[in-house]
């Protein structure tokens, strides 16, 4: 890849794959720094240092941090990512301790969740000077993140090494806000004007996401679609208002994927690899899944879901087609977590049709890189969906989505039946069992009566690009808008 803009860009998350993942945003923070480093970047990554990450880490330094009328001390340490599209690279990655907040067995929910990512915030801020790093653009992630637009606009830019730090922050899911007690404007010592409804003061409550909406220099997120849709009262999560306040500065860029991470010619993970120059491979992963999962080994059409299991994701549509469903000769593999209600409701499934449905209700990184290579079809009937990796995931290795088209999934998934030239998949608008239904006939039409054509798309899909690269430049673009919309530029009145 050819070197031409080099900025230094602090990447701030609190998931990154490898160290720790609960969704996409760890997919993102992991993968989209290794091309804009690629690109001839500085690219540097931080998050907390939770006891589940396993890599090795360097003692850089510690400090005090405030945190309203105490002082926190907080460690960094250091490791490194390595750049897979230029082996010369490695991102440094620094890791933000402390002991009481972040050394416990999970990433979130916690009772204290608003102090441990206001810790994170400061810390990141205060952490600069002391290694040495003045960014041109920090680039923050999600609610946990907000605060660090606010902090620089509000506190810290009034000092020279930050006075030309500029923000980019990108909402991956605008549902999960981060509202707390108003109390909790207290931890940031700020002066109490910043509390107001004008900027950070939501319903009453401190909204961590409203504070990077507020503050951020440049604000988007993961899909061109999404970006509008939370303009509306449908999607806007109360939100719309203060998104509409800062249209001009919102965008929408569509993610992309490890293109080297998740590649089915390579992936250690499954069973028999495969590309597009000998995709009838990909069954190979089919048989074996079945002996793996103890289903009857044959050659019928495999139906894949690796999800959170929540509402957002129209898991309820399945539920109530799933008896007709079943009807046909197919099978389905489920790998999720979440909600109790709907653990229980696919473990019913199961049990009702052992031969053809396997739910496994567990977080399991090598399980789904299986069940991506093995099935032939994904489900994603997501009630909203900011961007969606699973869809992406599933055409890198030949799995044809079916999805509802809202947010990312309008982007990214062309209906084969309305457009066999480009489509890539199978899409319905109406959120209803319904058109789900609908959806499923007409994918398993296809697959059934017609072969040939299905291997023609599979194969075609597995020629597509969803990497990086394209979306890394797009957000090259971001990073050269904040710089300019920052230059000058003072706290919100
Ligand atoms: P979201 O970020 O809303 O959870 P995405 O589709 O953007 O949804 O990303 C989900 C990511 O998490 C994908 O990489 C998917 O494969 C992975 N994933 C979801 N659930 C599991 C699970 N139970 N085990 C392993 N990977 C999972």
């Amino acid at each position: 890849m050819a070197e031409k803009k080099q900025l230094k860009i602090l990447f701030a998350s609190v998931e990154v794959v490898p160290y720790a993942k609960t969704g996409g945003l760890a997919d993102v923070a992991g993968s989209l720094p290794q091309t804009l480093a690629a690109m001839g970047n500085d690219v540097r990554i931080v998050m907390p240092r939770y006891k589940i990450i396993e890599s090795d880490m360097e003692y850089v330094t510690d400090f005090p941090v405030e945190l309203g009328p105490r002082r926190e001390t907080c460690i960094v340490r250091e490791t490194s990512l390595e750049v897979p599209q230029d082996k010369s690279k490695k991102i440094p990655v620094y890791f933000i301790d402390n002991y009481y907040y972040y050394d416990r067995d999970g990433i979130y929910c916690y009772f204290d969740d608003a102090d441990r990512f206001a810790l994170f915030c400061r810390a990141v801020l205060d952490m600069l000077p002391k290694i040495d790093f003045k960014p041109d653009v920090i680039h923050c992630n999600d609610w946990h993140t907000g605060p660090i637009c606010m902090l620089l606009n509000e506190k810290y830019k009034k000092y020279p090494y930050y006075s030309n730090i500029s923000t980019v922050f990108t909402v991956h899911n605008l549902e999960y806000q981060g509202n707390f007690s108003g109390d909790v404007f207290k931890v940031f010592n700020l002066p109490p004007n910043v509390f107001t409804p004008e900027k950070v003061e939501f319903y009453g409550m401190f909204s961590f996401m409203k504070a990077g909406l507020v503050y951020g220099d440049i604000i988007n997120t993961v899909s061109e679609t999404y970006a509008g849709e939370i303009l509306t009262s449908k999607y806007g999560e109360k939100m719309e208002g203060v998104l509409k306040d800062r249209v001009k500065d919102l965008f929408g860029i569509t993610n992309g994927i490890s293109y080297d991470k998740f590649n089915p010619s390579e992936d250690p993970r499954i069973f028999k690899n495969y590309g597009a120059d000998n995709y009838l491979d990909k069954k190979e992963n089919k048989t074996a899944l079945q002996k793996d999962v103890g289903m009857p080994v044959k050659d019928v059409p495999m139906f894949g879901l690796i999800s959170r299991l929540t509402d957002q994701k129209g898991l309820n549509l399945i539920l109530d087609i799933a008896d007709q469903m079943l009807k046909e000769d197919i099978q389905f593999v489920l790998l999720g977590e979440g909600d109790p209600y709907y653990q229980d409701a696919f473990r019913n499934l199961s049990r009702k049709y052992p031969d053809k449905v396997k739910t496994f209700i567990e977080f399991n990184a090598a399980l789904a890189q299986r069940i991506y290579a093995a099935s032939d079809i994904f489900l994603m009937p997501s009630r909203f969906e900011p961007c969606g990796l699973g869809q992406i995931i599933s055409i890198r290795y030949g799995t044809i989505p079916i999805v509802r088209a809202t947010g990312g999934l309008a982007d990214t998934i062309i209906d084969y039946d309305k457009d066999n030239k480009n489509g890539n998949g199978f899409s319905f608008n109406e959120f209803s069992s319904k058109e789900l239904l609908k959806t499923f006939e007409r994918a398993l039409k296809l697959y059934k009566k017609k072969p040939q054509e299905w291997s023609e798309l599979v194969k075609k899909v597995l020629g597509l690009d969803f990497s990086w690269n394209q979306p890394a430049e797009k957000y090259m673009m971001l990073y050269g808008l904040a710089m300019k919309k920052n230059n000058g530029k003072k706290a919100p009145k």
